[in-house]
């Protein structure tokens, strides 16, 4: 079942409710009996998708940078430490 958002326009008071596609709108306000606009909550989950992608596709240009710059340095760290530790161990 949708969930419908309302809000008020006389004391902007915003409650959501459970209907069906075929019940009849909200008209009036359950707290001051004033006149409620629909607020499609489906427009949400849309404007939520475009501002998530738009900051993960942000995100991963310079994680992306960063990453190659970061592993490339620990990798070359990595072995530098395993060549020595096995150059120390051989000597021993
Ligand atoms: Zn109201």
């Amino acid at each position: 079942m949708p969930t419908y958002e309302y809000k008020c326009r006389k004391c902007s008071f915003t409650f959501e409710k459970f209907q069906k596609m075929t019940d009849e709108p909200v008209k009036t306000c359950p707290k001051c009996g004033g006149e409620v606009e629909k607020l499609i909550s489906a427009g949400a989950g849309i404007i939520f998708k475009g501002s998530g992608f738009y900051s993960t596709d942000y995100r991963s240009e310079s994680y992306k940078k960063k990453e190659r710059e970061e592993s490339g340095s620990s990798i070359k760290e990595v072995k530098k430490e395993k060549s020595s530790s096995k150059t120390e161990s051989k000597s021993k």
